[in-house]
């Protein structure tokens, strides 16, 4: 079960500067509806976007709620870790960024997110590798220690100013290497070395 579903945007350099976008003082937040959640294994390209990118990126699901989390008592507010999908449809959001206007709609349609299974967060290492081969090619490959505001960090930014409840869920940014879905895609998340679900991407039916 997932509750709400919390976004932060360039947390990685080199995913910033490969958008051309600056490198912010504070995390980027957004957010997902719920309903964007892909529950089969399928991704459906939307009709309204010739432009949608995978951004593949670590989730960690909130186990206790609180406000105002100090950053060092962070680590007891998540159990567990998952790989998902930002999707975003990227020429959408090009053109809401340059009216300066919000994201949602380029970041929140249907089946816009996907999230694995969730793993405890004790069976991984400090720092957590993760990725994503589309079509049998490795096109992200990343690691959390390249975050620029680690998990704990994020969740004390965010408690701030929002509440979190449990099975609330973060998806932390994606390191470079986005891209562009086409029909037929093939895409396998991958979670320290191993490959977790495998994906298909197809056209909204007409
Ligand atoms: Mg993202």
């Amino acid at each position: 079960m997932v509750n709400n579903i919390y976004c932060i945007g360039r947390n990685y350099t080199e995913h910033a500067q490969e958008l051309g976008n600056n490198v912010e003082a504070q995390p980027v937040v957004f957010s997902k509806p719920t309903i964007s959640l892909i529950t089969d294994n399928l991704i459906t390209l939307p009709k309204f976007s010739s432009d949608v990118h995978f951004e593949t990126e670590i989730v960690i699901k909130i186990s206790k709620p609180g406000f105002e989390i100090p950053e060092d008592h962070a680590a007891d507010h998540y159990d567990s870790v998952a790989v998902g999908l930002d999707l975003t449809a990227r020429d959408l959001q090009t053109e809401l960024k340059n009216k300066k206007l919000p994201w949602l709609l380029a970041k929140g349609f249907k089946g816009s997110c996907y999230i694995s299974d969730f793993y405890p967060k004790q069976h991984f290492p400090a720092d957590i590798s993760f990725g994503l081969e589309l079509n049998g090619k490795l096109v992200q490959d990343g690691n959390t220690n390249a975050m620029i505001f680690t998990v704990p960090k994020l969740i004390a930014f965010i408690s701030q100013y929002i509440p979190l409840q449990q099975d609330d869920v973060i998806f932390t940014g994606t390191p470079k290497g986005v891209g562009q879905l086409h029909e037929g895609d093939k895409l396998t998340l991958l979670l320290e070395g191993e490959r977790l679900t495998e994906l298909l991407v197809q056209h909204s039916p007409k």
